[in-house]
């Protein structure tokens, strides 16, 4: 058997629905305050945020937010979960 190429992010994996980033907790953005926490968040972690027309995390160990940029196909997809409100 050939040995083959590792597959480090799969080609397949860039669709919205699995769309998931590497970041570090440092409340960028959000007035700092950072843990450093370094968390894989997906869509499910990131919102909207209406006062900065950007994006931001909530981290799970010390509760500051972090401001995040996705591309523009997911913070479509993040801003219509929130349209119906
Ligand atoms: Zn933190």
């Amino acid at each position: 058997m050939k040995d083959r190429p590792k597959v480090i992010e799969s080609g397949n994996s860039k669709d919205a629905g699995c769309y998931v980033k590497q970041v570090t907790c440092t409340g960028k953005g959000q007035g700092g305050g950072g843990c450093g926490a370094v968390l894989e968040v997906n869509m499910q972690h990131i919102y909207p945020n209406n006062s900065t027309n950007g994006f931001h995390f909530v981290c799970p160990e010390c509760h500051n937010y972090t401001s995040i940029s996705v591309p523009a196909q997911i913070a479509q997809q993040i801003r219509s979960r929130y349209d119906s409100d």
